[in-house]
């Protein structure tokens, strides 16, 4: 598996993605937080201290060799509205809302928080555009990946087979129960193709969010997609899982930028 550690910050790489981008999916090892937030959390709803978050943030920034003030990040809400960063943003300033933000401005490094979520990166190196995407379940029905492709190509230029997409780490199929709620949102927005997304489990439904987002990447004409295939809920070593540990734990980190 493509992990790597440095300082005892162990993260997740794409082995696919272009190396002109400085990427990472970062586990939760290796940070100062106590339990249920052990260690590296970056989640800040979660009631963890915020010289912890701090602390946490600048060690694996700096295990990627990315400075600390670089950061560009949003209050995550679950909806698919996109942020177009020009600089970092200011310490003392308040996050804008929205869960896909995109840069071409190699000073800065994307950041968002997840723990069953869809991480979702983007690389165009031709025209030199990075962008990231927080896919819950309400994002991924509502197009986060669809509206990440149009952002791209409607704001930068970009044409979708220059494109190169990751799927992050989040819940696998394997662990994602869902209701009804969720059962009838993804028919209503996937047509014919919401029964291979909600594979059966005996007598319960699960959700497969990474094959949704794969889905909307490829009818958006991206050809580059590589996903990690991890499940959080799998592998609560590495990750935090908002359903495996019953919403008592943190969040992890997901960053990237364009090498200066
Ligand atoms: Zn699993």
């Amino acid at each position: 598996m493509p992990f790597f550690e440095k300082n005892n910050i162990r993260y997740f790489q794409f082995q696919d993605f272009s190396g002109a981008v400085t990427h990472a999916v970062f586990t939760r090892r290796g940070g100062v937080s106590p339990a249920p937030w052990s260690s590296l959390n970056v989640g800040g709803n979660v009631g963890d201290s915020p010289a912890n978050l701090r602390e946490n943030r600048i060690r694996a920034f700096t295990a990627l060799g990315r400075d600390p003030e670089s950061v560009f990040d949003l209050w995550q809400v679950h909806g698919t509205r996109a942020v177009f960063a020009r600089e970092p943003r200011p310490p003392d300033s308040h996050e804008d809302q929205g869960d896909l933000i995109f840069t071409d401005n190699p000073k800065i490094t994307l950041y968002m928080r997840f723990a069953d979520c869809t991480p979702l990166l983007f690389a165009d190196t031709h025209l030199g555009v990075v962008g990231i995407a927080h896919a819950g379940w309400q994002g991924t029905v509502s197009g986060v990946a669809t509206a990440a492709i149009k952002a791209m190509c409607e704001h930068y230029g970009s044409r979708p087979e220059n494109i190169q997409a990751a799927i992050g780490p989040s819940i696998g199929v394997d662990h994602y129960e869902v209701g009804e709620e969720v059962i009838q949102q993804v028919c209503e927005n996937f047509g014919e193709e919401a029964e291979s997304l909600l594979p059966r489990f005996g007598e319960r439904r699960h959700f497969d969010m990474w094959a949704a987002n794969r889905l909307q990447l490829e009818r958006a004409g991206v050809t580059q997609v590589e996903s990690a295939n991890i499940c959080t809920a799998c592998h609560l070593e590495d990750w935090f899982s908002h359903r495996a540990e019953k919403g008592k734990t943190g969040r992890f980190a997901a960053i990237i930028a364009l090498k200066g």
